[in-house]
């Protein structure tokens, strides 16, 4: 029998805000120990907490990007546990009532476009971070209550590496809104795996394993990599598979048990008594509307329809977001956008890249690149000579056809003059001339070559090859 596996991912995210959730303590990476902390974040006593709109703001905006519903009422409840990392004893979410419900996330997978729907993104707070060291373990606040959303998606996954494309699909439509700077590194993006396996055509899910915590998608991916074989060799022997939590081992490369799951009952949910309902308005989402960017695919989409561009190209401007506006100025009514796509990738991002200067800091104006690969198609320059005409571009920050003129640069397909440069080549090189008229084809290139040099790169290649020939079949 055939199996199928089923995926569905919860996906972490700590937003890009400069406070966190419930107090004016710094959200902020990498300060020594318990330094970003104060009794709201710590959880003293007697505290009360103040939501940050920014973090609502944050929150819709990505129900918007993820093609959610907004409900007019999300309220905030405790989920209480204990652990060493969260001083309070509970952790504020959004459980029944979240601020974002029912959307969907569409990305590239293996040739078409794959959709994998989102049942909820909810706001809730990060807790602090345990270190174990060999005798004693510390835990750090500076974490505790950084605004965190989580992603839940509906179990549409069938695959470890739709899952990656998904994950890399999310985190860059995150980072096209500025919602969070998903540094995986920091933990900025922190996943837990859901998984279970069916026989091919079954409707009824099987038991779910979750696979906590991962924190990096390569990890996911090769979590599941291993979990999924695990799970269909004990399923196809007739084993049966029960709901449990397993850890990661990136190391060893396997899952291992941690513990039977939990239910929600264990949790003692209750609405959060210390917050009012969130019910946003209408110019208020409206606010948060009007902060709505163009999502990665459809970025990469409108280059290929736009501009006529190759995938490649249309996904160089999706990942590099000031060089792709760059491009869409320097390109608008242009009649050879390809053209002018080679020029910004070929050439200036090499030198931006040099450098380390952005499209921002360029000096010439977006529809120079036009205008350059204008005086290319027509003839005017070689493409030789444009490479010269666009290093002082860079430099200066000239127009080209400028630059053409002051330094004379202007191909040269004055026959006459072309003619003089010819004539002078063959009686130089009377033993190439011979070549040729033996049948060595490769002779005119050489005396083609010589020519170009003569004019110092301004002959028309096209007419020396024309004019050559002429004179060497004639003589
Ligand atoms: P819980 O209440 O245990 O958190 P949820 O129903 O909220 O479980 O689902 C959590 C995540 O697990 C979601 O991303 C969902 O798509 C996924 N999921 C649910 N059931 C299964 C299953 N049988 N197999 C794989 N993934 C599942
Ligand atoms: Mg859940
Ligand atoms: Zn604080």
């Amino acid at each position: 029998m055939e199996y199928e596996a089923v995926i569905g991912l919860e996906t972490h995210v700590q937003l890009r805000t400069h406070s966190k959730m419930w107090c004016a303590c710094a959200n902020e990476f990498g300060a020594d120990p318990n330094t970003r902390v104060c009794p709201v974040c710590l959880g003293l006593p007697g505290v009360l907490p103040v939501a940050n709109e920014e973090a609502l703001e944050l929150t819709v905006l990505t129900g918007y990007l993820l093609n959610c519903a907004i409900p007019g009422f999300a309220k905030f409840d405790r989920k209480n546990y204990f652990y060493p990392d969260s001083a309070k004893n509970y952790q504020v979410t959004q459980y029944d009532k979240p601020s974002t419900q029912g959307g969907y996330v569409d990305f590239e997978f293996q040739g078409a476009v794959a959709r994998v729907r989102i049942t909820r993104a909810h706001l809730e707070e990060d807790v602090g971070k345990s270190t174990h060291f060999d005798r004693h373990s510390g835990v750090d606040f500076n974490r505790a209550g950084v605004p965190l959303l989580e992603i839940v998606s509906e179990p549409d996954i069938t695959s470890a590496e739709m899952a990656y494309e998904y994950l890399n699909a999310l985190k860059d439509i995150l980072s096209y809104g500025k919602i969070s700077d998903c540094d995986m590194e920091k933990g900025m993006v922190r996943c837990d795996v859901n998984v279970s396996v069916r026989p091919k055509g079954e409707k009824a899910l099987g038991a779910k394993i979750e696979i906590k915590n991962m924190n990096s998608f390569s990890g996911v991916r090769r979590a599941l990599d291993y979990e999924i074989p695990r799970q269909i060799g004990i399923v196809s022997k007739g084993g049966r598979l029960t709901q449990e939590t397993r850890r990661w081992d990136d190391v060893a490369g396997i899952t291992e048990p941690m513990r039977t799951k939990e239910d929600a009952h264990d949790y003692r949910y209750f609405p959060e008594p210390d917050l009012m309902p969130f019910t946003p308005q209408a110019d208020w989402l409206e606010r948060v509307k009007a902060r709505v960017v163009e999502l990665p695919l459809a970025r990469k989409q409108r280059y290929m329809t736009s501009f006529q561009l190759p995938a490649s190209d249309a996904e160089v401007f999706k990942n590099d977001v000031p060089l792709g506006d760059f491009f869409s100025r320097a390109a608008a009514g242009a009649s050879n956008p390809k053209g002018v796509a080679n020029w910004v990738i070929n050439n200036l991002r090499a030198r931006l890249a040099e450098t380390g200067a952005t499209p921002a800091d360029v000096r010439f104006a977006p529809t120079h690149v036009q205008e350059l690969v204008e005086l290319v198609d027509s003839g005017k320059i070689s493409s030789r000579i444009a490479q010269e005409v666009f290093n002082e571009m860079y430099a200066s920050g000239d127009a080209p056809a400028r630059i053409v003129e002051q330094k004379g640069l202007a191909q040269v397909s004055d026959t006459g003059a072309i003619e003089k440069f010819c004539d002078e080549v063959i009686a130089a090189n009377p033993k190439s001339a011979e070549d040729f008229r033996a049948g060595k084809a490769a002779a005119l290139n050489f005396l083609k070559g010589q020519v170009m040099k003569a004019s110092k790169g301004k002959a028309n290649p096209g007419v020396v090859g024309e004019i050559l020939e002429r004179k060497l079949k004639a003589s």
